[in-house]
């Protein structure tokens, strides 16, 4: 049994916040860069153009990429051989998320009640957190600062088991047609199929996490990917809603599976700002 104390994690978290608004991971980066020598309408190349340089300046002044540092999200996949000591996870979680925000000078954008209360609970806690248990006696630990304009904008749909494959394409390509300029696009599309109601936007999720240069091993998922992203393409929203062949920048599916009454499909939208670091401890 591996210990790893609870001031690691806490720690972990801290960088991994700050680095996330700092800067991207270089797969989104690139895709945000060679979008921006792509992009065919002169409006839609010039927006491209500022949002490349908007990561540099972030990158190169210490500052986040942008103003909505998000709400907290924390994915941690625990090994079973590892035994957490010297206080409370959960504890340690929001504490890490709390001094990344506050040390950080991140903007706290979270409230303390949906409906009765929506004063800021001042430090971004409570994170939204992912437990998953997994073999070997690592921790890994993924930060997902998850920009609300976006989030705003995913959908649900419970299919009916029969449905077809270009009914979920029409799905996903609807949602991000109903979005238009609201998610800040170029976007990311993260699609979760399969579970239960709950279950498959959290899949939606964790494909948004899992980074843009890794592919759905599954064929018939990777295929799928690349025509939603082909359909979304060409809806012609384009960069900030501007016109363009670049509404989206990637499409991540992630599938699971489900009851024979039901066909859950949930669609999570990321804006271009597409926040995740990922550490191993
Ligand atoms: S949706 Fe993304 S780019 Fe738009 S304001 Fe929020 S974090 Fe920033």
């Amino acid at each position: 049994m591996r210990e790893i104390l609870v001031e690691t994690i806490k720690n972990t978290i801290k960088d991994l916040f700050i680095d996330a608004n700092k800067s991207l991971c270089r797969e989104e980066e690139t895709a945000i860069l060679t979008a921006a020598q792509n992009e065919d309408s002169p409006l839609g190349k010039k927006v491209m153009k500022m949002i490349a340089d908007n990561l540099f300046f972030a990158k190169n002044a210490d500052l986040p990429i942008c103003q909505d540092t998000g709400m907290a999200v924390v994915f941690i996949d625990i090994g079973q051989d590892v035994h957490i000591t010297g206080g409370d996870l959960n504890n340690a979680i929001n504490d890490g998320v709390a001094q990344a925000y506050t040390d950080g000078k991140l903007r706290a954008s979270v409230v303390k009640d949906p409906v009765f209360d929506r004063s800021n609970t001042k430090n971004n806690t409570p994170a939204i957190v992912h437990t998953n248990i997994i073999s070997g006696d690592k921790i890994k630990i993924t930060a997902v600062p998850k920009g609300f304009g976006s989030e705003n904008m995913s959908a649900i749909k419970m299919f009916n088991p029969s449905s077809s494959r270009e009914e979920i394409i029409d799905f996903v390509c609807e949602t991000v047609k109903d979005a238009g300029s609201n998610p800040c696009p170029p976007i990311f599309v993260g699609v979760g199929i399969g579970g239960t109601f709950d279950y498959a936007p959290y899949l939606a999720k964790k494909a948004l996490a899992r980074g843009i240069n890794v592919k759905n091993p599954d064929e018939n998922y990777k295929k799928l990917e690349d025509d939603i992203l082909e359909k979304v393409n060409n809806v012609g929203i384009g960069p900030q809603g501007f016109g363009g062949k670049t509404t989206a920048l990637g499409v991540n599916i992630e599938f699971y599976p489900t009851h024979i009454a039901g066909l859950p499909v949930a669609v999570n939208i990321n804006c271009h700002v597409m926040r995740h670091k990922s550490a191993i401890i």
